[in-house]
């Protein structure tokens, strides 16, 4: 089955045409900028463009993307659109499209505020575009509800859970489904039979616990800032930093939103940049900011991973994916030599290669757990779902 995958944000719409047959993206693309100075870029099995668009609103935008996959005559053959959803908010697993969804996704916009109403207009302008095709909402959520209580409840009055839904949520979950069941795939078990820890590093970072196929704890909480070092968010902060910087410096709520959001992370750290591969170039010539940034990332990697692997009974493989986790070396290297004290032996050589002719092993050959690095597909699980449901 054909299907369009849309990742629909808040001035911008990600898509890709997936084949479930051959796991393939025959065509992907993005349209940014929507409302400012609309650019689309995309890319076909015939032609490629790179050009502005007249995109005010979501609708143009929408409407731009199916222009180019009607000049790759590719609009005929999609058979659904699967979304990417950030927050499921009471979803435990996938779901078609209904008015329903669409109004739920709406009243949960508090928890993130400028995602959810990008992927609900996202849904009815795809329903002008596409009027036949059935569509699928995947949330990144969804993964995360198999959570005992223990682990999604946060140490504050149990009313505010009950009357706020304030909850440990987590976030990146399609892309820790994907590659636990990859690692599965690779090492020859089945998904029950495996005890995992996830690593999503990117941008935005989150690792998870996953025991059996099943998620059980995760570090992003209420919302993606909690949990690790991030691009520029700040991860875990003592609360009280907030109230003292408020008293000390007269920060307010948008100022804060601000720092922990936006200026904190490898980008507050170093001083210089967010980007992990400006960093690991600058720490080699010497730039003290780089090297804190890059210490810090890891040792607070290694510290959280430590403290979820206790959700587990055992523990078989750490996996690292998103673009620090498949590319940077350092970082793996560094992560595992703190975690040493599980067991982690890394392979040198397998790791410079990123695990790419191995099997995505980068532990030593016999060594337990293992270190593993799978690159992940978020497009291709929301397109299998898709398929799954709508068939
Ligand atoms: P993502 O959000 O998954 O696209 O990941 C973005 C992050 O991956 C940025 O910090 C990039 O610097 C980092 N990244 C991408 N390629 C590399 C690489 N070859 N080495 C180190 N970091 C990388």
């Amino acid at each position: 089955m054909r299907v369009l995958v849309l990742n629909c944000g808040s001035s911008s719409v990600k898509f890709a045409v997936i084949d479930t047959a051959t796991h393939e993206a025959i065509s992907s693309g993005l349209v940014e900028n929507i409302g400012v100075n609309g650019h689309i870029k995309a890319k076909g099995p015939t032609s490629k463009i790179d050009t502005m668009v007249d995109a005010p609103t979501h609708v143009e935008a929408i409407a731009a993307m199916q222009d180019f996959l009607k000049t790759e005559n590719l609009v005929d053959s999609i058979e659904a659109i699967g979304h990417r959803v950030v927050h499921g908010g009471k979803y435990i697993t996938s779901a078609p499209v209904t008015r329903e969804v669409i109004d739920y996704i709406k009243s949960i916009t508090l928890f993130a505020p400028l995602h959810e109403p990008a992927h609900a207009m996202g849904m009815e302008v795809a329903k002008k575009y596409f009027p036949t095709l059935p569509q699928v909402a995947v949330f990144d959520t969804a993964f995360h509800q198999t959570m005992p209580r223990k682990a999604f409840l946060y140490g504050i009055p149990y009313k505010y859970y009950e009357d706020l839904q304030i909850r440990r949520y987590g976030f990146h979950g399609t892309s820790h489904r994907y590659v636990s069941a990859e690692a599965a795939r690779l090492l020859g078990k089945k998904p029950e039979d495996l005890n995992c820890i996830t690593a999503h590093l990117g941008n935005g970072s989150s690792a998870a616990a996953i025991r059996g196929g099943k998620c059980v704890d995760t570090t992003m909480g209420f919302t993606p800032l909690d949990g690790l070092v991030m691009g520029t968010r700040s991860g875990s902060l003592d609360p009280a930093i907030l109230f003292f910087l408020n008293k000390k410096l007269g920060f307010d709520i948008d100022r804060l939103d601000k720092l922990v959001n936006k200026e904190s992370g490898l980008l507050g750290l170093s001083g210089l940049s967010n980007d992990m591969r400006t960093l690991t170039q600058a720490a080699s010539e010497g730039h003290e900011g780089a090297k804190i940034a890059l210490e810090v990332f890891c040792y607070k990697l290694a510290r959280e991973i430590g403290g979820i692997t206790m959700a587990l009974p055992t523990l078989d493989a750490l996996i690292f994916t998103g673009g620090i986790g498949e590319n940077s070396r350092i970082v793996r290297e560094t992560t595992l030599e703190s975690l040493s004290i599980l067991g982690f032996k890394m392979d040198k050589a397998r790791n410079e290669k990123n695990g790419k002719e191995s099997g995505g092993i980068i532990s030593r050959e016999g060594s337990t757990p293992i270190a593993m690095v799978i690159a992940t597909n978020e497009e291709l699980l929301i397109a299998l779902d898709t398929e799954e449901l709508v068939k």
